[in-house]
Formats: structure tokens, sequence, C-alpha cells
């Protein structure tokens, strides 16, 4: 199954014509599924297991995102929506389940413009990165946390790694507690171009 692109019209940031604006994916959905959730794919990831048992709403948009000097060019939140008002929590619940044909586990947003012009390889690791941050709460106990009806309790999951370049130049990897992603930017990837360009089906003409 070939990956999905985003809408034409979105994938130009907007300029003062183009509104913002936010597009349910769907099939952005199954392709997510079929390629890192589903035990047959050559992708697939058992780190995202749990999320086989979880709802996912998936977004498209042009709305430019840059903040801390970066552009964010993905999200994930935990659902339903929280911190707001109760009218603004309640209508923006009806926005998500409506989008949804109902409340997902957790809503992903991915930038359109950004999206579009990524290299297959590039976009796998950025769709990744954000089911990573899709995670199973753990109990006291440090084991996968379910609900009462069996299913499992989902979180946001923060990342491994926040560090700056130059404290790890000038202190090492130890001492600035990176020894880890290190290590696994050592090793050689264990998944290469090569696979994912027979994944994802657009890589031979996207990557030549
Ligand atoms: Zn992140």
């Amino acid at each position: 199954m070939s990956r999905p692109y985003p809408p034409h019209d979105l994938a130009t940031f907007s300029d003062l014509e183009m509104m913002d604006r936010f597009v349910p994916a769907p099939d952005l959905r199954s392709w997510i599924r079929m390629t890192f959730l589903n035990e047959d794919s050559k992708l697939y990831n058992p780190d995202h297991a749990h999320l086989r048992d979880a709802a996912l709403g998936i977004l498209w948009t042009n709305c430019d995102n840059s903040r801390n000097m970066r552009a964010v060019v993905g999200q994930a939140e935990l659902m339903p929506p929280m911190a707001m008002g109760k009218w603004q929590k309640a209508r923006a619940e009806q926005q998500i389940a409506d989008w949804f044909d109902g409340m997902p586990d957790f809503l992903l947003t991915f930038s359109a413009p950004a999206a579009a012009g990524m290299d297959d390889p590039s976009f796998c690791a950025l769709v990744e990165h954000e089911l990573y941050h899709c995670a199973q709460k753990l109990d006291d106990y440090g084991m996968p946390k379910f609900k009462q009806d069996g299913t499992p309790s989902f979180a946001i999951r923060g990342h491994d790694v926040e560090e700056f370049v130059g404290v790890v130049a000038r202190y090492g990897a130890e001492a600035a507690g990176v020894s880890a992603m290190v290590d696994a930017a050592q090793r050689a990837p264990m998944i290469g171009r090569a696979s994912i360009d027979g994944a994802c089906g657009t890589c031979l003409r996207a990557v030549a």
C-alpha cells in the first residue's frame, strides 16, 4: 500500500487567501495501521503493539506552527482534549468526534507542507516519532496498565532524550544522560532505506 500524501491544496503553507485548515486523513490512518501495527509488515514495530487497541484520529494541516525557532511538523495528543473552559472543551470534543465518528484515544496531526516535501524514510521516521509519544500507562510495578474493561490505559510519553549538542560535546554522553541514544545511533539502523523503499511502493519514484 503506497504512502498517502496530503491533499494538494494543503501542501503549501497558508498564504493570506488560504485559511488554516485541519482535514481528517483516514487513508493515512489505514496506512499507519498496515505499515507499523500489522505483524506481517516489514516495518512492524512491536513497541507500538498496544496501539492495535487504540483509536487513532489523524489530521493533516497547513497551519504553520513554528515555536522556539523550530517548525513543528507533527504532534500527538491524548484525547479527549483537556484544559479548556466548559464550552470550549465540549465544542472541541464535538468537532473531533464528528471528524472521526467518535472520540479517538489519540489525535495525531501532521504538517501537510512538511510531509509533502519528505522522502519516505523521513516521513516514516516522523510518523513513528509521533507513535512513540502514544504510550500505554505503567502501573506502580512498571507493568502496562489496563482500564477496568481490559483495554489499555493510554498516556503521552515524553522524548527519551532532551539535551543540547554543546553539553554532550563538553561533558560526554554519559554525563549528559544520552548514552542509550548514542549507542543506538552508532549501530546500523534496523530499518534501512532499502526496506522502506520496498515497503512503501512509492519510494522508488520518491528517492530515485
Ligand atoms: Zn516529539
